[in-house]
């Protein structure tokens, strides 16, 4: 079993390498939280917040996952689009779409009050049309402003092209809301503070095992056991069939981020913004350039968690798409991910059994949504909190099983193909 980071730009710079030991023994806690990524870490972090006893078991190490390894792209919103919120109704699909912006927030404010170090966030991110979009993009912003009063600036091709020179790029808009961040950073920070909360952290600690059932809930390790009244279950795409109705409920689906050397200069005149840059696709591309000077790039998803071999040259190709200028720049590590998506793409959270709950399936936007569904299921568990109430259109939803991941491949496919075709016939 793999157990330590996967070789990327964060794990090379990671402020702290603080390893926890695993679980030997039993141990009592008030809450049992299951998976050490953004999910679960905020989840105890809230808790101890509120004066519950907690313990977090991770499988591998704190923010292993997609947690440690995605974009730090951090802006408001949902893994689907913001029109899949009004199966809630207009006046739900607003406290969702303002609980998403409380997620960008508390990253914010942790981050600061905390004082977390290497979690650097820098404001602002560009979305970005790859064909000619005026239209679509003005609306965007129209129904994003009209429907959540969130106000993004409208960039036309003359001035998106000052900001970003590549003549891939048409339309866009300037999200002065979102930001980046150092995604690992901010997961290990946030650990140490729980810790020092009294919340109790073990790594390569996997649940093998869960009775439930009774009013002590039972979490097995293959070395020791928790006691608790409660257990959150934030296991997502790397989480397996121990994870029950769950693991049954979830897609795991593939995608891949690279980072080059250190640019220095070289992105001079071709990024004149340090804003965080993705385009509209589904499997889009986003990238940004990190505070120390490296270009990081994410891109491209495979419902069949497909991890190729020439990753660092399929992804370099995508780089020269839009900037060709860059044919010499060496890519310095490239990694993938696994996001665990619903079918729906709204996250989990659900009590799945008395004082049970899951709060997973964060899909490809999980660092808002991680924290804030964190504070409704705390809430919820702490202080009789309804706001988790605002995903119940969202259940569990069977995963389709075998043919899940190939109609989530196929799905990705006919998107990249429907954009291919605007690209060609509409510029
Ligand atoms: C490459 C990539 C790029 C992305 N880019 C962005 C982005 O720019 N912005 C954004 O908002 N989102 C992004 N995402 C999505 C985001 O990273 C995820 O939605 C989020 O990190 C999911 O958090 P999580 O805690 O639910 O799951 P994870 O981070 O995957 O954590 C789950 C944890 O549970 C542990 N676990 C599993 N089974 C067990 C068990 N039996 N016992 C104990 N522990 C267990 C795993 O080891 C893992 O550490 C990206 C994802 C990827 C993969």
């Amino acid at each position: 079993m793999q157990t330590d980071y996967v070789d990327s730009y964060y794990s090379r710079t990671r402020a702290t390498d603080v390893e926890y030991a695993p679980l030997q023994g039993m141990i009592e806690a008030d809450v049992c939280v299951i998976g050490g990524g953004i999910a679960g870490l905020s989840t105890a972090w809230e808790l101890t917040q509120r004066g519950l006893s907690v313990v977090v078991l991770e499988k591998n190490r704190l923010a292993w996952g997609a947690s440690g390894r995605n974009g730090g792209i951090l802006g408001a919103g949902f893994a689907g689009p913001d029109s899949g919120l009004e199966r809630a109704g207009p006046k739900a699909a607003r406290a969702l779409y303002d609980l998403s912006r409380e997620g960008v927030r508390t990253v914010i404010e942790n981050t600061t009050n905390l004082n977390l170090k290497g979690v650097d966030p820098v404001a602002g991110r560009i979305s970005v049309s790859r064909y000619p979009d005026a239209k679509g993009m003005q609306d965007s912003i129209r129904t994003t402003a009209e429907k959540f009063d969130h106000h993004k600036e409208y960039l036309s091709t003359e001035k998106l092209r000052e900001l970003v020179n590549s003549d891939r790029f048409f339309d866009g808009y300037f999200d002065p809301e979102s930001y980046h961040i150092h995604p690992l950073n901010y997961c290990k920070g946030l650990a140490h503070h729980i810790v020092q909360t009294g919340g109790q952290v073990f790594e390569h600690s996997a649940m093998i095992s869960m009775d439930h059932t009774g009013a002590e809930k039972h979490t097995h390790t293959a070395q020791g056991c928790v006691k608790s009244k409660y257990v959150v279950m934030c296991g997502s795409g790397y989480g397996g069939p121990e994870f029950g109705k769950t693991y049954n409920s979830l897609l795991p689906i593939a995608t891949y981020v690279i980072s080059t050397k250190n640019l220095g200069g070289r992105l001079d005149g071709l990024m004149n913004t340090k804003a965080a840059v993705g385009d509209t696709r589904l499997s889009c591309d986003y990238f940004r350039v990190t505070p120390t000077g490296e270009l990081l790039w994410g891109g491209g998803m495979s419902g069949l968690a497909k991890s190729p071999a020439n990753l660092a040259e399929l992804m370099k190709n995508r780089v020269l798409e839009v900037f060709p200028q860059l044919a010499d720049v060496e890519v310095d590590v490239a990694w993938t991910g696994l996001m665990g998506y619903s079918r729906h793409k709204m996250p989990y959270v659900q009590e799945v059994a008395p004082n049970v709950w899951t709060a997973t399936a964060l899909g490809g936007h999980g660092l808002n949504t991680g924290p804030a569904i964190a504070r409704v299921v705390a809430e919820a568990i702490a202080e009789n909190g309804t706001r988790h109430e605002l995903f119940a259109p969202f259940g569990l939803r069977w995963n389709g099983s075998v043919f899940g991941p190939i109609a989530a491949d196929m799905i990705c496919a006919a998107s990249n193909f429907g954009h291919k075709l605007r690209e060609r016939f509409m510029k």
